[in-house]
């Protein structure tokens, strides 16, 4: 980064978007990998990728992590951990049947999603999911009311809704949509049903809200963003779909800066570079990096808020536990 009379270079300008990277929920649960590694040793199994970056998985794996998508991957008697977007009810039991030592590294901003859902499904609501079929934290908060929710992944999927209308019904999201889109989706859900039933505070999370916001502020100014994150983390995609709604001329998400397709920057003068919450910024480095090599100048950042927040690590790992047993 450097000082703003040093970010022209030939008329270029290379900003980079903060708050970007990290949140305290990827922070936790890579941080409790590490830590369980050091603390009981390698292998280390953990159901899903801990977190949607291949890079963090990566490196994980070299220090003995073992990525599975299901438990009867996991020999008995392993320690399994649980990635951030949290797990269905029906997981943790089979775990549990299966006697296996379990971490839990579920967001806590994921696990006030699912005490919304079991709240709701207590007092006999149908409970509608603004979210993304297939990803796992859809799968996680849909296991703890299955017979209650349903799915609504587009405005337009409100008009299929079969419920009745002039009935109660509550909604919920995902944490890593688009703050736009679901917000359109929840007016659409309120004119269809008027009696609609609102989650007690936003599902959408702290970290997603403040790096669409980010990105909204210098995507105007921008010929090309450039979103650092990996295919399969949905708030980066969101981030190349709001660099687009919010003015961006072109906006293409890279896994890393050997991704950078020099095609991309015939005719560009201004960039900005942001990246999603699973990314480590050694990767937004390379990236800054690489465009100083393609004739840009250093970055400046503009910084829209702090980000403060951080989340202690589960019981398990914490300092001076003296529990020595995970389950
Ligand atoms: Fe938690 Fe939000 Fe980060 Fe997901 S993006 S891990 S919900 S803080």
């Amino acid at each position: 980064m450097t000082e703003p009379d040093q970010q022209v270079s030939n008329g270029k300008r290379v900003v980079v978007a903060a708050p970007r990277g990290y949140c305290a929920g990827v922070d936790r649960a890579v941080v409790t990998v590490e830590k369980a590694l050091e603390r009981y040793g390698a292998p280390v199994y953990v159901r899903k990728q801990i977190v949607h970056n291949k890079h963090v998985v990566e490196e994980l794996e070299a220090r003995g992590a073992i990525f599975v998508e299901e438990l009867d991957e996991v020999p008995d008697d392993a320690l399994v951990i649980f990635s951030a977007h949290g797990i269905s009810p029906a997981v943790r039991a089979e775990a549990k049947t299966r006697g296996l030592r379990t971490i839990d590294a579920t967001c806590p901003l994921v696990t006030k999603v699912h005490n919304e859902a079991k709240r709701f499904a207590a007092q006999g609501l149908p409970i509608l999911l603004i979210g993304h079929d297939g990803h796992e934290e859809v799968e996680g908060t849909s296991g703890e009311a299955p017979d209650r929710i349903t799915l609504i992944e587009h405005p337009d999927d409100v008009d299929n809704v079969e419920l009745p209308t002039d009935q109660p019904v509550a909604w919920l999201s995902q944490t890593t949509l688009s703050v736009d889109e679901t917000a359109m989706t929840v007016e659409r859900l309120r004119e269809r049903f008027p009696k609609l039933v609102d989650p007690p505070s936003d599902d959408i999370c702290y970290a997603t809200q403040n790096r669409q916001d980010a990105v909204k502020q210098i995507a105007a100014h921008s010929d090309l963003m450039i979103v650092v994150g990996s295919q399969n983390s949905s708030n980066s995609v969101r981030l190349v779909e709001v660099a687009l709604d919010a003015g961006a001329k072109a906006a293409h998400r890279v896994d890393n800066a050997s991704e950078l397709d020099p095609a991309w920057f015939t005719g560009v003068t201004d960039i900005g570079v942001t990246s999603g919450a699973s990314v480590p910024e050694s990767l937004v480095d390379g990236v800054l990096q690489r465009l100083v090599e393609f004739g840009y100048p250093p970055a400046v950042e503009e910084r829209l808020v702090e980000e403060s927040l951080t989340f202690s690590l589960p019981p398990q790992l914490r300092p001076h536990d003296s529990r020595s047993r995970q389950r």
